[in-house]
């Protein structure tokens, strides 16, 4: 992780020795969706923090809404932050582990007098509240006394009332321009059960009441989150201060928490703007209408932005934190380009992944002078720069070459095999098309070519052939499907208010499947999510779910060309 201005203040407080330089952060996510690459840029910024200050962070599930969550999520969040090549500190934590705790702290306040219990109803809340412009008017309930208060609080506790007849508020400020002062919210009767805590519970906490305290328990010292909850800072901090500062440090003890500090330190809220992509959607609730509506094959599709749709389509973990770490942290809210991600790939790919050939629109061509029933095998290196040794590539009369490599009339400049003209296979010799097959449609089935044996790897003396193209031999080939993806939104802005639904972005050839496209050999048993680059076309992974020993399936993860670096020059 780079220096940022998170890093800075960090580097201060360490200075002035205000957590006896300890740093703890955490990563809080609702379990109620799976991760998308914004959220890796939250993880990385937590867990690389952490990392880079020999700190600590934390896994903790915000699970305060139990009708929107389960455990299918939490699994695969779990699964999504490991395979980025992050571990949290200890057990995975819950805020619903701390129920009791926020139960005690919240008639710690009642008594205190700083909440009370409001019969108003959701709908009389709103018109209470006020606007921007306008103050709020305070609850008719808002004098009751504390013991009157706890009473009913605790009758919400044991199951007493329906869903939304009693809440619990903090008693602040109708006045205050920062509506979320005017008396939130912090509990509120739902009598639904719990993934972690069953039937336990009848009131769950806020969100903006659960998350500090939580923090607290948890001996945070860096509460970093979006900026969206900028206006919420003033409440964290107000709960955290007016509670006794004993009793805070006594819950963190109990969870065993102190991290080995002498002292008991609040944590502190700092805000980063969240990471936006241009055609692409980061909302958990706009994802599950994707997958609700059949849009996607599911959460993980591999054109879907969630962490474990990335990886089906065969980014790595390493380009993700190498783009996160290039984006950058500020508060200056922007868009970055998607491009920037393809090109982090590209990068990656590049480096790491061997090299095979794969023919996406198989055209047969027999070469004349080649002895029939004899086979050459030709060695060809996996990787061009790195040393991942070699590959066998039978070599015979017969093979097949791309549809789009040969062209009868050829434009322009076309390098690659034409009637009568010359062009080189990859790693193996130079050909001629002596003559062209159709059938009676006039389609162009077969090429009749002829080979040069003198020309293996080079060009003898005089011979100038330009075009190179790939190839696979006849006789050895794998069928394999390929699965052509594309962005999933054609719009750059695919949440474009002047839409009627983000869902009219969708594009409508963002998946291709190619049936009948032939691999090399060396590619018969690709295991499951390995990586290549397919010479000419693209990078490519076998399908994590779908791609079986002697019956692969690919995705293409991202085309050869990389117009983000072109236009960076
Ligand atoms: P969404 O709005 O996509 O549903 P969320 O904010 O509700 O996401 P949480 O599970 O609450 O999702 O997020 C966990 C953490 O990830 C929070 O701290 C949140 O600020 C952060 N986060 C969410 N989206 C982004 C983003 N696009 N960029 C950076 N951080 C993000
Ligand atoms: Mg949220």
């Amino acid at each position: 992780m780079s220096s940022n201005f998170i890093s800075h203040i960090i580097d201060q407080d360490l200075e002035q020795g205000r957590h006896e330089g300890r740093v703890q952060t955490r990563f809080p996510p609702e379990p109620n969706g799976f991760l998308h690459i914004g959220h890796a840029k939250s993880i990385c910024i937590n867990f690389g923090l952490a990392e880079r200050y020999d700190g600590r962070c934390n896994l903790r599930f915000d699970d305060t809404n139990p009708e929107k969550e389960s455990q299918e999520y939490i699994d695969a969040i779990k699964s999504d932050i490991e395979w980025l090549g992050f571990s949290w500190n200890g057990d995975v934590r819950y805020s619903s582990s701390y129920f009791e705790e926020l139960y005690a702290f919240a008639l710690q306040l009642i008594d205190s007098g700083k909440a009370f219990v409001c019969s108003l109803s959701p709908e009389q809340a709103r018109e209470f509240r006020g606007t921007l412009t306008e103050p709020g008017r305070d609850s008719p309930d808002r004098e009751r006394s504390a013991a009157e208060n706890r009473d009913l609080f605790e009758r919400m506790r044991a199951g007493e009332f329906p869903d939304g007849q009693y809440s619990l508020r903090l008693k602040i400020d109708m006045a205050s321009p920062n509506i979320n002062m005017r008396d939130p919210v912090i509990y509120r009767i739902r009598r639904v059960v719990h993934h972690q805590t069953g039937d336990a519970w009848s009131v769950y906490p806020m969100y903006d009441y659960a998350h500090c305290l939580s923090d607290a328990i948890e001996h945070v010292t860096h509460s970093l989150c979006t900026l969206e909850f900028e206006d919420h800072r003033p409440l964290y901090d107000w709960i955290l201060e007016n509670l006794d500062p004993e009793s805070l440090r006594a819950a963190c003890e109990r969870a065993g928490n102190m991290g080995g500090a002498s002292n008991y330190v609040l944590p502190k809220q700092t805000e980063f703007a969240r990471l936006n992509l241009n055609y692409t959607i980061m909302s958990k609730r706009k994802l599950r209408e994707l997958v609700e509506q059949g849009d996607v094959d599911g959460w993980d599709d591999p054109r879907m932005p969630t962490i474990s749709g990335l990886r089906r389509r065969g980014y790595t973990p390493a380009a993700i934190r190498n783009f996160i770490d290039s984006v950058g942290v500020s508060r200056g809210a922007s868009i970055v380009d998607v491009g920037m991600l393809e090109h982090a790939v590209r990068e990656d790919l590049d480096h790491n992944a061997p090299r095979a050939m794969c023919v996406l629109r198989p055209l047969k061509v027999t070469l004349s002078n080649f002895p029939e029933g004899e086979q050459e095998t030709l060695r060809l290196p996996r990787h061009p720069k790195q040393d991942m040794g070699e590959r066998e590539l039978p070599f015979g009369r017969e093979l097949y070459i791309d549809r789009s490599d040969f062209e009868e009339v050829p434009p322009p400049k076309y390098k690659r095999l034409t009637p009568d003209k010359e062009v080189r296979l990859r790693g193996a010799y130079v050909i001629r098309c002596d003559e062209v097959i159709k059938n009676d449609a006039g389609e162009v089935v077969e090429l009749i070519c002829s080979y040069d044996e003198n020309t293996l790897g080079k060009n003898p003396e005089g011979r100038k052939v330009k075009g190179v193209i790939h190839w696979v031999p006849a006789a050895a080939a794998v069928p394999a499907e390929v699965r052509v993806y594309d962005r999933l939104f054609h719009k750059e802005n695919p949440d474009d208010k002047a839409l009627e639904s983000f869902r009219d972005s969708l594009n409508p050839q963002s998946l291709q499947v190619l049936t009948g496209c032939l691999v090399e050999p060396s590619l018969a048993e690709a295991v499951p999510e390995s990586q290549y680059q397919f010479e000419r076309e693209g990078y490519f992974c076998a399908d994590q779910h779908d791609s079986k020993p002697g019956v692969p399936v690919f995705n293409r993860t991202v085309s050869l060309r990389d117009s983000w670096a072109k236009m960076n020059k």
